[in-house]
């Protein structure tokens, strides 16, 4: 291997990207997601929230009992029956991780939890304790992180970590952050808390203002080692990060980030596919790396130099991400070698006077007709070589 950090993907489809609203799974439907999981080579799989239903519960237990080669981490607000719930679903699990979660910020301190600071901090040593009693594995998120005070952040993560956290997550859980910010804040952390070389720190993003990716690189930029997503990047609200495109940005641009995932990226297309139809959320056509769209071209000066050399308009190659290949539009904006392109694909040597002759043809019928397929451009070829024929 390469000098690359590898960046651990914490994937959370199950537990946030569950609640999406309108995004409800089956158990069944979650056990085929697990193994999807799995074969992408993700290394934590959050499974569920076990106290906040049976379901949960369930899903959570099942999960643990027998998917290997993942850490099958479980939810948990900071008290003693939450901690106890989540590791009596996680307990069998080859890898577990106990996920405990306090909020920070002072809007939360006050309007939700109505804490001090103070209890703040010894509620969050007590419930990493708790679970640092059943599990070495422990992670903890200070929640809303991205609009706490700097300085009261790290005193919590210098107390969690000291109490045994192995993960300390820093969530971004309202979509509040910019890139620089959220860099600042790792960078902040990485500069100041002491014990932080003990724990790896993660990002969970939420993507109210389009930048979840974005505010994820740049915690990466800084030093942080876990970046938390889900598939198609759903999740509460506008989302969470995009699993695939967080991914692709680290290894498409590893020559800045020096990073990569253990992913296999040409399961990514696949995987969105089966969230997308388990979970009846359609995918944008034109999402970045799985969207139906993400390599298509249509505009005749892309298609020219496509058919040339690929890279002139792709920085990754289709079967990559799990697509079968680069998909040449045709329609009105196509140019000409494109359809000589199609023409050879589907069978028919034509000579430059037939190709402009059917240009033309081609030209009058995209007017009329928005997408133009392979049966029509035959159908153009077909009739040209009827009309020689009976001319000759
Ligand atoms: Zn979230």
């Amino acid at each position: 291997m390469s000098d690359k950090r590898i960046i651990k993907i914490f994937d959370t489809t199950l537990r946030d990207g569950e609640q999406s609203p309108g995004a409800s799974m089956n158990h069944e439907e979650k056990m085929q997601i697990a193994q999807a999981l799995i074969d992408l080579g993700v290394d934590v799989i959050e499974a569920g929230f076990p106290i906040a239903s049976p379901d949960d519960f369930k899903a959570v237990q099942e999960i643990s009992n027998n998917f290997k080669g993942a850490e099958i981490a479980g939810l948990c607000r900071c008290n003693d029956q939450d901690i106890d719930r989540a590791w009596d679903a996680l307990k069998q699990a080859e890898s577990p991780r106990v996920h405990v979660f306090l909020a920070t910020s002072a809007i939360h301190r006050e309007f939700k939890l109505n804490m001090s600071p103070e209890e703040i901090i010894e509620n969050a040593v007590a419930g990493v304790a708790r679970a640092k009693g059943y599990c070495d594995n422990v992670e903890f998120s200070t929640e809303d992180a991205a609009r706490t005070e700097m300085d009261f952040l790290c005193r919590v993560v210098e107390a969690v970590i000291g109490a045994g956290a192995t993960t300390v997550n820093i969530p971004d859980t309202v979509g509040y952050a910019t890139p620089a910010h959220m860099g600042a804040v790792i960078k902040g952390l990485m500069d100041r808390v002491p014990n932080v070389g003990d724990a790896v720190l993660s990002l969970h993003c939420h993507n109210d203002l389009g930048l979840a990716v974005a505010n994820s690189l740049a915690g990466i930029e800084q030093g942080a080692g876990q970046i938390e997503c889900t598939i198609n990047g759903i999740g509460e609200r506008a989302g969470n990060c995009s699993l695939e495109e967080v991914v692709m940005a680290m290894r498409t641009r590893s020559d800045f980030y020096s990073c990569d995932t253990g992913i296999n990226s040409r399961l990514l297309v696949p995987t969105s596919q089966l969230v997308s139809r388990i979970t009846g959320l359609d995918v944008q056509r034109n999402k970045a790396i799985v969207g139906r769209n993400a390599f298509a071209h249509e505009a005749g000066i892309h298609q020219d130099g496509m058919l040339k050399e690929p890279t002139t308009y792709e920085i990754m190659r289709p079967e990559d991400v799990g697509f079968g290949k680069t998909d040449l539009v045709m329609g009105k904006h196509s140019g000409r070698a494109a359809l000589a392109d199609r023409a050879r694909q589907l069978g028919f040597e034509l000579s430059d006077e037939q190709i402009r002759v059917l240009f033309k043809q081609f030209k009058l019928l995209a007017d009329s007709k928005k997408a133009i397929d392979d049966s029509d451009i035959a159908h153009l070829i077909e009739r040209q070589l009827a009309s020689a024929d009976s001319e000759a």
